[in-house]
């Protein structure tokens, strides 16, 4: 007997869906289908500054023409921010954030006097500076109103979790989590009280996903999050990372470089059909 397989397809709507999410959406759905298990939809929108609803719409109104059902009601992150609060809260008990008042530029500078750092997966690490800070310094540029972001102390939170955290890739097999790469991350930005990371592992377990579809770009992220679920005690899914759509020179499709939207697509005429059978004509699921 197949154990249903509760798979999600995760979408920041900060842009129409181009060819590369539909090969996404469509290889979780198979992925769901194969299992019979469901296919959850969930809205990425804690980015207030980027999402916009029209685009939210758009996203139901592609994966409907691409033959896609989901289960209702549609998670939309930027309502449970309260969540995200308490899992934040729960690391926050244990020691494990600290207050981070660097701007981009003062990380730079750090970074240039050091004569340079490790870039990781967003962005160069942090060289640590609010690490350091002495409890007295940090509660007075807090009650200067001085705006900060929270951290992970990863040396930390790997005293915690151990370094051998494993977690499995269904392409690439069992891995062990490199949280290192990423280094001291934020995990409450100043801007929108939430990141991510903290949010994607959070949602993941409360809606029982069993198996995180998603593309090679977010395989380094799993190093991390992998950590975090340690840390909050939430069990780690399977992962499956799929190939990445490139356009005709090798690149990978993206929004901001205006690859075509699928909207565009279908105004030409072109069925869902034809779009399904060419994207897996060239990247057959497995
Ligand atoms: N919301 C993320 C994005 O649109 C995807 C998150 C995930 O699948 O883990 O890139």
């Amino acid at each position: 007997m197949t154990v249903p397989v509760v798979t999600r397809f995760a979408p920041s709507p900060t842009g129409l869906l181009h060819t590369g999410h539909a090969f996404s959406a469509l290889f979780t759905y198979e992925s769901a289908r194969r299992s019979e298990g469901p296919f959850i939809l969930r809205i990425e929108d804690l980015d207030f500054t980027r999402c916009r609803p029209e685009f939210e719409t758009a996203i139901e109104e592609d994966l409907g023409w691409l033959g896609i059902t989901w289960e209702l009601p549609v998670r939309r992150q930027s309502d449970h921010l309260s969540d995200f609060a308490a899992a934040a809260d729960s690391l926050q008990q244990q020691g494990l954030l600290y207050p981070c008042f660097c701007t981009r530029k003062d990380i730079q500078q750090e970074i240039n006097a050091a004569g340079g750092a490790p870039h990781g997966p967003d962005g160069p690490v942090y060289p640590g500076t609010c690490k350091h800070l002495s409890p007295a310094e940090r509660d007075d540029r807090i009650a200067a109103g001085q705006s900060f972001a929270l951290r992970l102390n990863l040396e930390k939170a790997i005293r915690i979790t151990g370094s051998d955290l494993p977690w499995r890739d269904l392409a690439k097999g069992w891995q062990t989590a490199r949280p290192e790469i990423f280094g001291d991350i934020v995990l409450i930005r100043k801007d929108i009280g939430s990141s991510y990371h903290l949010a994607v592992v959070h949602d993941d377990a409360l809606q029982g996903v069993t198996r995180v579809t998603r593309g090679m770009d977010l395989f380094s992220a799993t190093h991390i999050q992998r950590v975090l679920q340690s840390l909050l005690v939430l069990p780690t899914p399977e992962y499956h990372h799929h190939q990445l759509i490139c356009d005709n020179n090798g690149k990978r499709l993206a929004k901001r470089d205006n690859a075509e939207s699928l909207r565009s697509i279908r105004d030409r005429g072109i069925t869902a059909q034809e779009l399904r059978a060419k994207l897996f004509a060239d990247m057959p699921y497995k």
